[in-house]
């Protein structure tokens, strides 16, 4: 089997080995956390074989091609060369931290991104996402982290908000679900501290539901990032902040 760093190819199992020598290690502190959009200008065989030459010096994890085959080049542990001199969200040379995905597009802003290639694209990214939980704003396209320094234009046309709100969709409610009893606190959308520290923006919450008895009155709280959230038991419409500290 075709190697493409420390990892036998593919390791996302749709995809087809096509090894490219063009990497280096990653840092060892970079974990990977964020996905690079590319648009190739050229064709999938220029491209592949532009991407595998010694002599050119770039590379990529994955390239999609318009009928969705999707090609491995490096492993994802790996640094492929994609990304280049680049600076977005506070963050530099996006090459140590990110995977990045080429798709076989002219890059006109004319010629489409193909259907079939975008749902390879997603299907690729709900398992990035899934494997490295790379947060939706660290799926970024080539211009967003290059462009102001290097003019770097693609996917030129490529809906990325879009994009990023069907991946959210695919990936599956049970992680919530999981991620929720990771904290001791089983997830209910329906309880009232619930709603209403989504609604009032309160962030997650730090303790379970409690009762407790003050001076003979028994009153439910809940304890999130921003304040505590507390109603006599039973009196749901009336619920108080109640803030952390005494101001
Ligand atoms: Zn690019």
């Amino acid at each position: 089997m075709a190697q493409g760093g420390s990892m036998a190819l593919p390791e996302f199992p749709l995809a087809r080995p096509y090894a490219s020598e063009n990497y280096n290690v990653r840092p060892p502190d970079a974990g990977i956390r964020a996905i690079v959009l590319h648009a190739t200008v050229g064709e999938a065989d220029s491209s592949l074989a532009w991407l595998t030459n010694p002599i050119s010096y770039v590379s990529c994890h994955y390239l999609i091609n318009r009928d969705g085959t999707i090609f491995q080049l490096v492993s994802e542990s790996q640094r492929a060369w994609h990304a280049g001199p680049s600076f977005y969200n506070g963050l530099s040379d996006w090459n140590n931290f990110s995977v990045g995905i080429e798709m076989v597009d002219h890059n006109d802003g004319v010629d489409p991104y193909m259907p079939a290639l975008v749902d390879a694209c997603r299907r690729l990214c709900v398992y990035l996402v899934g494997k490295y939980a790379v947060r939706p704003d660290m799926i970024v396209t080539h211009k967003m982290i290059s462009g102001a320094i290097t003019g770097k234009s693609d996917p030129k046309g490529f809906p990325l908000q879009e994009f990023i709100m069907s991946i959210a969709k695919q990936v599956p409610t049970e992680l919530r679900y999981a991620a929720w009893k990771a904290l001791g606190i089983d997830f209910n959308p329906n309880a009232m501290f619930t709603q209403r520290a989504q609604a009032w923006g309160l962030g997650r919450p730090v303790t379970t539901e409690q009762r407790v008895d003050i001076k003979g009155v028994r009153w439910a709280f809940q304890g999130f990032e921003s304040c505590v959230l507390a109603c006599v038991e039973g009196d749901w419409q009336n619920v108080y902040k109640v803030d952390w500290f005494q101001t």
